[in-house]
């Protein structure tokens, strides 16, 4: 089935990626944001495009983060052509450094693996990994180098995106949705504060609030919140190019001299706090990693929300009802995966087949072991 006209709950980086290009494939769309677009989780992310970095072996998942690493040159030019913002999409690379005999097994492990799927992987001792970041810690054992794996300013992203959406036709309202009105076994729209707002079909991506939107379809226990802290440092020259990052974290480089350091990983509930203790732990990882930082200015820290599931994979396509479809759970992947999930979503909602099997990211996958 095709349709006309589709509401889409949750202003992120999914919710305006889908609504850019269902409004270009001529589907009249309303975005509907309790906040201001990008609020949440899409302008908390350090925008690492890493999929090689992240996997933990071959599989469905590795082929959609690369499938959408894929899309990100093509996405940031389309977005410079249409809004004038350029989204800083930098082909900068990942090291992975190990600081242990065990880390330098995982990393030959991980260059083994990926290699033999034709992946580019560079495992360096300490000498070589210290002559391509020279401020890299002379206690690092051995990196790996993901050359392909990259990064986006996503703050710039998630605006882009909005304005993108805006500019061939998206509607955006503000408001809260409280829920999906069902009629006669399909969703025929939402209730956004109390008003009906009816539409072909619903798109549900909410980030971790999904599964609060009543008649999403999804338990709040399935989609929910996984707390990142981050602190923004400040040198005075930028010290490394590549994203560097250990089994503790991850400093990401942007190009005017800050650096995203990140990130806890908590289950804290929708609590907002940056604590002493995540602060110092993000700290002491930059420092180990890169020692220099210890001079570094600290000017900013933050928290958000990833959307987390049980087994670390998103939520993509239709939903239990005709009508209601669903785009969330990418927890600590959504920005790398966003340009591709808009690409599904839209063709699930324009009744194509989407072009990747989306068979591992049903939503129902969760019924028989929902989390106590
Ligand atoms: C600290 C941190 C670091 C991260 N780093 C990376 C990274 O380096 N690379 C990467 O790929 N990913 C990263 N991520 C993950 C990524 O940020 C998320 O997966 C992605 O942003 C999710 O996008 P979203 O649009 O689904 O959710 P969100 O950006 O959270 O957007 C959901 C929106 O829905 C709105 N909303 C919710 N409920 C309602 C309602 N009832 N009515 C109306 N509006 C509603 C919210 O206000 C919000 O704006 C990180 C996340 C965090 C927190």
């Amino acid at each position: 089935m095709s349709v006309t006209d589709v509401i889409i709950v949750g202003g992120g980086v999914m919710g305006c990626g889908i609504a850019l290009r269902l409004r270009q494939a001529g589907v009249k769309v309303t975005v509907l944001e309790r906040s201001i677009p990008g609020a949440e989780a899409s302008s908390a992310a350090a925008g690492i495009l890493g999929p090689q970095m992240e996997a933990e072996g071959p599989g469905p998942f590795l082929e959609l983060c690369l499938r959408s690493r894929a899309l990100y040159a093509g996405l940031a030019s389309e977005l410079r052509e249409l809004t004038g913002v350029d989204i800083a999409y930098l082909p900068c690379g990942v090291l992975k450094a190990a600081f242990t005999e065990g880390e330098v097994h995982h990393l030959e492990a991980a260059a083994a693996w990926q290699r033999a799927i034709g992946l580019r992987a560079e495992l360096l001792d300490n000498a070589q990994a210290r002559e391509v970041e020279p401020q890299l810690s002379p206690l690092v054992l051995a990196a790996l180098r993901f050359p392909d794996d990259h990064q986006v300013d996503n703050r710039l992203l998630v605006r882009a995106l909005s304005m993108a959406a805006a500019r061939v036709g998206a509607t955006f309202r503000s408001g809260y949705v409280r829920g999906v009105i069902e009629e006669r076994g399909r969703a025929v729209g939402v209730d956004l504060d109390g008003e009906p707002l009816r539409a072909d079909a619903v798109v549900i991506a909410a980030g971790s609030w999904s599964g609060l939107v009543q008649g999403s379809a999804l338990d709040p226990r399935i989609v929910r919140p996984a707390r990142g802290q981050m602190v923004q440092l400040q040198t005075r020259l930028p010290v490394i190019t590549h994203i560097l990052t250990s089994e503790k974290g991850y400093l990401v480089p942007r190009t005017d001299g800050r650096l995203i350091a990140g990130s806890t990983m908590e289950f804290a509930g929708f609590d907002k706090q940056v604590t002493a203790e995540g602060l110092a732990r993000i700290l002491a990882m930059a420092v180990e990693l890169c020692p220099t930082l210890g001079h570094a200015s600290v000017t900013e820290s933050w928290a958000g929300f990833r959307p987390y599931t049980e087994d670390r994979l998103p939520i993509l396509g239709p939903g239990p009802l005709p009508g209601l479809f669903l785009a969330t759970g990418h927890f600590r992947n959504g920005i790398l995966l966003a340009p591709l999930t808009a690409k599904l979503v839209t063709q699930c909602l324009l009744g194509e087949r989407p072009s990747v099997d989306l068979t591992p990211f049903r939503y129902d996958r969760f019924s028989a072991r929902a989390p106590a």
